[in-house]
Formats: structure tokens, sequence, C-alpha cells
């Protein structure tokens, strides 16, 4: 049983007949800040979203032991997670052919993956083609939101204006200062934990109480000031004071749930898109939420070219329907996005809608990941037990590479993201020899004197990294699905093999022993940060979206998720999703109250 459960507010029935102000296709960080910030200007939304909506607090139940699972917590055995390796050695559609009824992506295979069975995608219904990349995708009211890592950072202009710093790319239409007043609004609005460094390259926000670096975390964060470098405590998108303005969310209890699985909170100190915003919207009596429609075309006025509405099937029964307003809304998330824009060919927009500059579906980028270190500090070995986990994140490192001084052999940068201290089971005891009394004693004493971390790193967006539509195959519901024509570069790998070197270099001048070093690229996509493929821009002929995310040829069609990144910076994005939907959707009620719209 969750702690808290409040009463959910019910929306009206989805009338088909009538104009919406704005059609909103998606309900996660970006469709759920649509659906706010619309609905808090007057405006009547109707929110189409894929998935169903779930007794979310039912599927987490964050407050469950292992021993109170009939599995520890681990989905029935005869479902299957992709791994690592199937990611290398086989092709997409991964799960073609593989005897399981149901498929998932690699973060099943993380412990907890009884919780988050129906949250993640059943690859068999979801297939794609083209390359190698690891997809990972939540159908559900909150999308990829109700289990995401919390790690919430600003970009700044480091980022924005890279290209004037180094010459490679676009720069964004916007600067810092053009987004600053909106991730104040993010933070105050949803909630983040932190602790202020002052740092130009990794902005602060306005934080709620931090949450504790342990020992080990605090030797390192020590040794590395002396080299230059921050490490923060985890900048958590959780609500630690609570907000009073708030009814669906509770303060954080340091339970530590969402940090042991692959995410999710049953009392949602940690932010996810349904409690954080869209369950505010609907109580403002504004907002129409219809679940179990996927949409599959932006339909188009044939007298004006501009967006008429969305057509999209109903998950369940299989029936299509056309919804209609005045202004449709794209928030299906970077990849999804793209496809839908791709798929709504007319006779007014032959290649996909609002991609007249055929940039739609390019200039992809994400983070790459792989290099990661793991050590061991001595002097922790038999100290007295003390509870580590019990918060929803550990530290992190912020880039250091490219900012005053060139790289020679790449450029942009890297961060990584780690932990250390005694979680609830010892992973340690896996590679511990012996048994018995000794063997326990020994997993006791080494078990909390372990820290680790992993790179997170700046994917150059390039034009030759794109996704379309593959010609033949189709998903579960008959929709053509995406095909990927992306891999990593020059560049990705000097920079792995950089985060390697560091990572390696960083522990040993902390006097933290090696135990486990990786310097490996992970499979495309692992980060589960796409970006790009809509970029704004200020030049039509080379961008998709202006810098209020609004398509250039469709004036009332915005796209307001990861996917009008310009460039992918190292920092997590969904912040700064957030930011600039609250940003372009302000921008949409002000041109729709003025008619330009
Ligand atoms: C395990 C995990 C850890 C993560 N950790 C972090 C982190 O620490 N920090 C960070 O910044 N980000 C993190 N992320 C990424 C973060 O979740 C995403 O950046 C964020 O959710 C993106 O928001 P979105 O609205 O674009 O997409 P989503 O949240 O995926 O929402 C898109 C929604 O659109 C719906 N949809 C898709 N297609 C259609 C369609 N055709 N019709 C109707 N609806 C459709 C989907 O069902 C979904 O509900 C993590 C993600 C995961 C899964
Ligand atoms: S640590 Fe906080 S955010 Fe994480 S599950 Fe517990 S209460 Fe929720």
């Amino acid at each position: 049983m969750s702690l808290l459960r409040f009463a959910q507010p019910k929306a009206p029935e989805a009338d088909l007949q009538k104009t919406y102000d704005a059609v909103v296709v998606g309900s996660g960080a970006a469709g759920g800040m649509a659906a706010h910030v619309l609905t808090s200007h007057g405006l009547k939304v109707l929110l189409l979203e894929a998935g169903k909506k779930l007794d979310i607090e039912q599927e987490l139940r964050s407050m469950e032991w292992p021993y109170d699972h009939p599995r520890r917590g681990n989905m029935p055995p005869e479902y299957h997670a992709l791994t690592s390796n199937e990611y290398t050695i086989r092709q997409p559609p991964y799960a073609k052919g593989m005897p399981y009824p149901k498929v998932f992506s690699y973060v099943q295979g993380w412990g907890g993956s009884d919780y988050s069975k129906n949250i993640v995608v059943n690859e068999k219904e979801h297939p794609y083609t083209g390359t190698d990349y690891a997809w990972v995708r939540a159908r559900l009211l909150g999308g990829k939101t109700a289990i995401w890592g919390r790690l919430a950072l600003r970009l700044s202009d480091y980022d924005f204006k890279a290209k004037s710093r180094d010459g490679y790319g676009e720069d964004w239409p916007i600067s810092y200062a053009d987004i600053e007043p909106y991730y104040d609004k993010v933070d105050e609005y949803l909630g983040i934990s932190g602790v202020k460094e002052g740092l130009p390259y990794l902005p602060d926000s306005i934080f709620q109480r931090p949450t504790r670096l342990n020992p080990a975390e605090v030797r390192l964060r020590q040794s590395l000031q002396k080299m230059g470098r921050v490490l923060t405590p985890y900048r958590a998108g959780v609500t630690t004071d609570g907000l009073k303005h708030n009814k669906y969310r509770s303060r954080c209890f340091g339970r530590g749930a969402c940090n042991r699985r692959s995410g999710g909170c049953d009392i949602h100190a940690a932010f996810d898109s349904p409690t954080g915003l869209i369950y505010p919207a609907m109580d403002t009596g504004n907002l129409t939420l219809r679940t179990n429609a996927t949409a599959y075309e932006v339909t188009v006025d044939p007298k004006t070219g501009l967006a008429r509405g969305v057509s999209f099937i109903d998950t369940d029964t299989r029936q299509t329907y056309e919804a209609k307003g005045r202004a449709i809304i794209i928030a299906a998330s970077t990849l999804e996005s793209a496809r839908l824009m791709l798929l709504s060919k007319s006779p007014a927009h032959p290649n996909g809608i609002g991609n007249s500059s055929g940039h739609v579906g390019h200039n992809f980028c994400e983070h790459l990941m792989g290099p990661s270190v793991s050590g061991l500090v001595k002097d922790l070995v038999g100290k007295p037990h003390t509870l580590d986990d019990g918060r929803p994140g550990g530290f992190y490192l912020a880039r250091f590479r490219n900012l005053d001084q060139k790289q020679p052999d790449f450029i942009r940068g890297y961060g990584f993201e780690g932990s250390s201290g005694l979680g609830m089971f010892p992973g340690n005891a896996y590679d511990t020899p012996g048994f018995g009394s000794g063997f326990k004693k020994q997993v006791r004493d080494y078990a909390g004197a372990f820290i680790s971390m992993g790179a997170f790193g700046e994917v150059l967006a390039r034009y030759e990294n794109y996704m379309d539509i593959d010609p033949v195959v189709k998903d579960a519901w008959g929709v053509p699905v995406l095909r990927f024509h992306y891999t990593f570069g020059d560049n990705e790998r000097k920079m792995a093999a950089d985060m390697a070197a560091t990572g390696r270099e960083m522990f040993e001048a902390a006097g933290i022993e090696i135990v486990h070093s990786d310097a490996d690229i992970l499979t495309e996509g692992w980060s589960i940060h796409e970006l790009g493929t809509a970029r704004m821009g200020a030049d039509p002929k080379t961008s998709v979206l202006n810098q209020f995310q609004q398509s250039h040829d469709v004036k009332n069609l915005l796209v307001v998720d990861g996917s009008s990144h310009v460039s992918a910076s190292c920092q997590n994005p969904t912040w700064t999703i957030m930011a600039l939907a609250w940003r372009s959707c302000d921008h949409l009620a002000e041109q729709m109250r003025t008619g330009e719209v």
C-alpha cells in the first residue's frame, strides 16, 4: 500500500464534434507542461495520450519490501529484457522471432522490473528498424516521467551558444537569458533539490532542501576541488520541502525506492507529469483527457494548409477518430513526434507536416554512455552501517572539458552521475568468494565502502544521423514505424576514451582503489535522452521550428518536446524540455488572444 492517495480529478469526456482551442499529443513532461500552461491561460485543451491511465501507485508500490514480492520484485520469468549483448548481436526489430510473449528494452533488466512491466512498452507491439538503437519508451499517462531518473539540470550559454565557441553545428535561437525565467518557474512549480555552486556552465536552480553526500562522495568532492572540478549532490526533480500549491504530491520521505528500481515514486515526491501538471490542469476545468488515443496523422485544412486536427486510433477498439483544434501541439517525445510529422503527408505538405526544409527526423542527437569506474574507499571498510540509499539520487560531477581550455581531440563535454554507500542489497555479495559467517562478515564490512560513477557526454547533432519511416514494417496498430540511420562518430569515440581515462584519474587522485572500470561505449540510445529531429532555428531552410517551437511552415503547429533541441549539451534534458514548453505555450496563448493564431 502506498502511504498517500489523493482523490484524482475527473475530466469531461472528449467531444469530437467540438473544435478545442488546442489539441496536445502526448502526456509526458512536454505534453503535461503544454496542458498546464494553456489551461492556466483559460484555453480549452484536449490531451491525447496513446497509453493507458494506470493505477500508478498500485504499479509502483514503492514501500513493498523485496521479501513481500513472490519474485523479489522481478517480472515473470517468461518475460524478457534485452541485454546489452543482444543490442549488438541482433538487429532491429530486436524482438522479432524471440520466443517470449513480451520483450522489453534493457531498463527492464534492472532490479524491481515487475513494478515497471506495464509502463515500458512491449517491443513486440512497438518494433522499429534500421541501425542499432536501444530505444526506451513508456506508453501510459505521464510517459517516461513515471520512471525517470530525476536528475534535473539546466543548460547554459556554453550549450545554447556552443557553435560560437567552437564553430561546430548551429547556435540555438535563444540564449540563457531567454529561458532563465522559465527554468525558475519550473523549479518553483515542480520542486527541485540541490546545492548552489555558482557555475556558469551548470546554472543553479531555485533549490529546495538538498540530499546529503555520504563520506566517500565528500572525499571525492574534496579531491576534485583541488582539480577545479565540481561534484554536487544530485539535483533531483523531487520536492523535498513539499509544494503548498499541489495537493497531489507529497514531500520526499527519503525512502530511496525511486533509486533502487528503474524509477517511480508512489507518493509523487519525484516529479511525474500526471500529478505535477495534468491533474492540476484538470482542476481548472479546462482540460479534457483522452487516453488510449494513438495519433497517426496531423490533419490539414486544404484551403489554408494550416493544421486542422489530429487523427487517432483507439488503442483498445482500433476505431479511428479525428479531434479538432485551433492549434495543434505535438509532444509525443522526440522520436515519436518526428514519426508523427513524417506520417502527416498531404498535398500541402508532401514531405510531412512542417517539413519543407527536409530537416524533420534529421540532426538527431543524445548522450553517449558507457565509460564508468567503480572503486573502494578502504578506510570505510568495517565502519558502522548508515542509511545511505534513502535519497532520490547520489551525485553529479559537472562538465570540466572544453570550458576555458580546448581539448585537442574532441569538442563539447561530459559529466558523471554516481553514488556510493550502503544499499538495500549489497551488490558486492555476488563477487565475494566464500560462504558461512566469514562470507557474511566480509560482505557486510565492505558493503558501504564502494563508490561508482558513469559518464554522459554530448553527441554532436549531424544531418546524416536521421530517422525516416520504414516503407514496410508497421506496429501492432498498423502504423508505419521508424527506421534509424544513426551511429556515433569520431568525436564521440575520442570523447569516450577521455571519459574512461579521467574517471580513473579522478578516483586515483582521491585515493580510491579502482575495482572495475569500463571504456566501452554502450549502444546508441542508451541514455534515454533523445533530442533533435525538428530543431529550432532562425532560418526556415535549415530548421523546422522558430524559437517558440512553432513550425515555420504551419503557424498553428507547435512541437514542444526534445525534438526542438538544436544540440544535446551533456546535461539531462527534461528540465529544459519543460522550461521551453512553458515559454512557447505562453507565447502561443498570447498569439491566440491577439488573433495571430
Ligand atoms: C529510466 C529513465 C531514466 C531517465 N532519467 C532521466 C534523468 O535523470 N533526467 C532527465 O532529464 N531525463 C531522464 N529521462 C528522460 C525523461 O524521462 C524524458 O526526457 C522526458 O520524459 C521526455 O518527455 P516527453 O514528454 O518528451 O516524452 P515522454 O515522457 O516519453 O512522453 C511522451 C508521451 O507521448 C505519448 N505518445 C507517444 N506517441 C504518441 C502518439 N502517436 N499519440 C499519442 N501519444 C503518444 C507516450 O505514450 C508518452 O506518454 C529518463 C527516462 C527514463 C525512461
Ligand atoms: S526517495 Fe523521495 S522521491 Fe524517491 S521514492 Fe522515496 S519519497 Fe519518493
